[in-house]
C-alpha cells in the first residue's frame, strides 16, 4: 500500500494529499531546526532527572497526607532544573491552567494591590479570576485592582503607557506569552526578558508572573530563565507530553513558589501535604516525552499554517514566521468554516471521531466555543485540537498533535471538509 492509499483510506482526496505534499516539501528546513530544538530540550530534560535521582521509588503510590512523598518532592526537583527556578509546585491537585495561575495570584496579591497586564487583555478564563468580568471569588471582590495596557496596534509593546501604569500600588505583574484566543502575536522569550527587564527597572521590587501555558519546550529558555518570578502553566498542555491525566505547575522563587503551596493547601501546611494517588509516573514520562511532542505539535502548526496561508486563509503567526507557542490561528471568516474545520480535526481524533462538534456556552467563556478533540485526556489540548469562540473574525485556533502523523491527517481531513462545504475556492488554484 502506498502513502497517497493509506490516505484516500483516511478519506483525503489524491488532490487534497498533493497539495499537502508540495507544502511540505518546501518546509524540511523548518523542519530540521524544529527536531532540533527538540533535541536540546530532550537533553535538558534528561540531565534534570538524573541530577535529582529519578528512581523506581519515585513512581510508588501515596495517599492520605503525602507526608514525604518522595516522588512528589523530586517531580517539583526536576521541575525547578528544567525552568531554571528555585523551587517548583508541580499537583495534580491543581486541576487546570486556570487553577495553577489563581493560585499564583490569589497567593502573592494582597487587598490593596494593583495586578497589571502590560500585554493587553489576559486569556478569557482569567478575566473572571481577576473580576473584569464580575465574579464571586474574584480578585476584585477581595479588593484587589487591576490596571491593562494594550499592545500597540502593531503587536508591540506600549513602554510609555507601562510607565505611566506602573504606581505604588503595582505589585504584580502578569504577562501571558501565548496569544490564546486572540489574534495578536505570541511573544518570544526574549521579547519577554526585556518587557521583565524594562518593568524591573521602574519598580524593582515588582513581582512577574508569566503565564506559560503553550510555550513550554516552543524554544531554548524559558521565561522564569529571563527574569520571570513565577511561571505558570498546565499539564494537560506542554509539559504532560500528552500522558499526565491532569495537574498543573509553578516554578520561580522560593519565596512566590512557598506563598502559592500554603494558598494551595493551607497556611502551615504549603508544599508538605499532598498525596501523589499514583500519578506520578505520568507525570515523570509526559515531561520527559514532552520535547518530542512539542516538536511534532509545531511541525502540525507550520505545516497549517502554510496551507491554509496558500489558500489565502489569514493565518497567525504567519507561514514563515517564527514559533513561540504551538498555536496556529487560522481566520476562517464565518462558521461554517469553523465548524468544517473543526468537523476534519474530530474525524482523524483515535477517540470520540465519529462526533460532529458544535458550538457551546463552556464555562468561564463569553461567547459561545467550538471544540474538536478527540482526546485520550479529555480537553488535553496537546493532543491534536481545535477550539475558538464564535465570534468574528471567526478564527480557529489549532494545536497539538501527539505525532506529527497524526497533526497531518487532521490538517488534511480539515482541509477536505473545507473542499467538500464548498469553502476553498482557491483550491482550484492550489491543485
Ligand atoms: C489554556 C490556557 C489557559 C487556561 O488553562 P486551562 O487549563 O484551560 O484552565 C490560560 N492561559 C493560556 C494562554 C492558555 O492557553
Amino acid at each position: 500500500m502506498t502513502l497517497l492509499e493509506t490516505y484516500e483510506q483516511n478519506g483525503v482526496s489524491p488532490a487534497i494529499y498533493s497539495f499537502g505534499q508540495e507544502i511540505l516539501a518546501g518546509l524540511k528546513d523548518r523542519f530540521e531546526k524544529i527536531d532540533e530544538m527538540a533535541e536540546l530540550n530532550q537533553g535538558k530534560v534528561l540531565r534534570a532527572m538524573q541530577e535529582a535521582r529519578v528512581d523506581a521509588a519515585c513512581f510508588a503510590a501515596t495517599t492520605g497526607y503525602g507526608y514525604d512523598d518522595v516522588g512528589r518532592e523530586r517531580l517539583e526537583k526536576v521541575y525547578a532544573a528544567v525552568f531554571g527556578t528555585e523551587a517548583a509546585l508541580v499537583r495534580p491537585q491543581i486541576t487546570c491552567g486556570t487553577h495553577a495561575l489563581t493560585v499564583a495570584l490569589s497567593a502573592n496579591l494582597l487587598p490593596g494591590d494593583e495586578l497589571l497586564s502590560p500585554v493587553g487583555a489576559p486569556y478569557d478564563t482569567l478575566q473572571e479570576v481577576i473580576g473584569i468580568r464580575p465574579s464571586p471569588c474574584s480578585l476584585a471582590e477581595y479588593g484587589v485592582s487591576y490596571r491593562q495596557v494594550d499592545l500597540l496596534p502593531d503587536g508591540s509593546f506600549d513602554y510609555a503607557g507601562i510607565r505611566a501604569a506602573i504606581g505604588p500600588k503595582t505589585k504584580l505583574i502578569t504577562i501571558q506569552r501565548s496569544k490564546g484566543y486572540a489574534t495578536r502575536p505570541s511573544f518570544s522569550v526574549p521579547q519577554i526578558g526585556e518587557l521583565i527587564a524594562f518593568c524591573k527597572g521602574l519598580k524593582p521590587d515588582v513581582l512577574v508572573m508569566v503565564d506559560n501555558c503553550y510555550g513550554e519546550f516552543v524554544e531554548a529558555l524559558e521565561p522564569s530563565q529571563v527574569g520571570a518570578d513565577m511561571t505558570v502553566g498546565s499539564l494537560i498542555k506542554n509539559p504532560g507530553g500528552g500522558l499526565a491525566p491532569i495537574g498543573g505547575y509553578i516554578v520561580g522563587t522560593r519565596a512566590c513558589v512557598e506563598r502559592c503551596a500554603y494558598r494551595l493547601s493551607a497556611p502551615g501546611l504549603g508544599q508538605e501535604v499532598g498525596a501523589n494517588l499514583g500519578i506520578l509516573p505520568s507525570f515523570y514520562q509526559g515531561l520527559f516525552l514532552a520535547p518530542t511532542v512539542v516538536a511534532g505539535a509545531l511541525k502540525g502548526a507550520v505545516f497549517a499554517a502554510n496551507c491554509y496561508e496558500r489558500l489565502g486563509f489569514r493565518v497567525i503567526p504567519g507561514g514563515a514566521e517564527d514559533r513561540h507557542d504551538i498555536i496556529q490561528a487560522v481566520e476562517l471568516g464565518s462558521e461554517a468554516g469553523m465548524r468544517a474545520f473543526c468537523r476534519g480535526i474530530q474525524a482523524a481524533a483515535p477517540v470520540d471521531s465519529y462526533v460532529e462538534p458544535i458550538p457551546w456556552a463552556m464555562p468561564g467563556y463569553d461567547d459561545e466555543v467550538i471544540m474538536a478533540a478527540g482526546a485520550f485526556v479529555q480537553g488535553s489540548s496537546i493532543e491534536l485540537s481545535a477550539d475558538g469562540p464564535i465570534r468574528p473574525p471567526y478564527a480557529v485556533y489549532f494545536q497539538g498533535g501527539l505525532t506529527w502523523y497524526h497533526a497531518k491527517l487532521g490538517i488534511l481531513k480539515s482541509l477536505q471538509c473545507m473542499a467538500d462545504a464548498g469553502l476553498l475556492p482557491g483550491m482550484n488554484r492550489a491543485q
